[in-house]
């Protein structure tokens, strides 16, 4: 029987099979250089990648007792896009009952409208991954306006320079994922390598 929460380096593997983890030399519109990215959205177009990387996840939160306890009368969130189909997956194998998700106007992270206070019920936030963790505080900012009970954090890799907990919840993740950032291109390794560079969007 394969174990029940596969293994970090299990979960790398599958990240890099579906080209969601790259290596190479990569330039960030913050103009920070990498030797990796994480495309998430590659792993997840193949539904048997996604529906394995969200019940993996979800396995962490149904051994959680106080979590279970409260099933199904909770609510998935996430902080945008690229955590919705996490959001889905992780909601179809705990059968919690709402699945929101918020997204960016004019650079303001908001759900949608006619969302209103008492419709939202406690909350577990899920991200595909969690780089600086400002996606998760903006999203932890929305859902206590809207005085929901969060009752826990999860994602499928979290960078060990993001925070481990959320207002004293940890966050529960697939893979701790720590390689180092550059600031800029003159303390970059792959720069003095003269290696390639990809320029990236996100
Ligand atoms: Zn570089």
């Amino acid at each position: 029987m394969p174990p029940l929460i596969p293994s970090p380096e299990t979960i790398m593997q599958m990240l890099k099979r579906t080209s969601a983890f790259r290596e190479g030399h990569f330039v960030h519109p913050s103009g920070k250089h990498t030797a990796h990215y994480f495309q998430m959205p590659l792993a997840f177009r193949y539904y048997d990648t996604a529906r394995v990387l969200a019940v993996a996840l979800s396995r962490k939160f149904r051994v959680d007792k106080e979590i279970a306890a409260m099933l199904p009368k909770v609510s998935i969130i996430s902080p945008s896009s690229g955590g919705i189909p996490v959001a889905f997956g992780v909601r179809d194998a705990l059968s919690a009952e709402q699945i929101y998700w918020a997204e960016k106007e004019e650079g303001k992270r908001m759900f949608r409208q006619y969302i209103n206070q008492g419709d939202i019920r406690p909350c577990i936030i899920v991200d595909d991954i969690i780089r600086s963790g400002n996606a998760i505080i903006e999203t932890i900012g929305l859902v206590k306006e809207l005085g929901v009970e969060i009752i826990g954090f999860g994602t499928i890799v979290r960078f060990t320079s993001a925070p481990e907990s959320f207002e004293g919840i940890p966050v529960k993740s697939l893979v701790d994922f720590d390689a180092p950032t550059y600031d800029s291109g003159a303390l970059c390794v792959e720069c003095r390598k003269d290696a390639p560079v990809e320029h990236v969007r996100f």
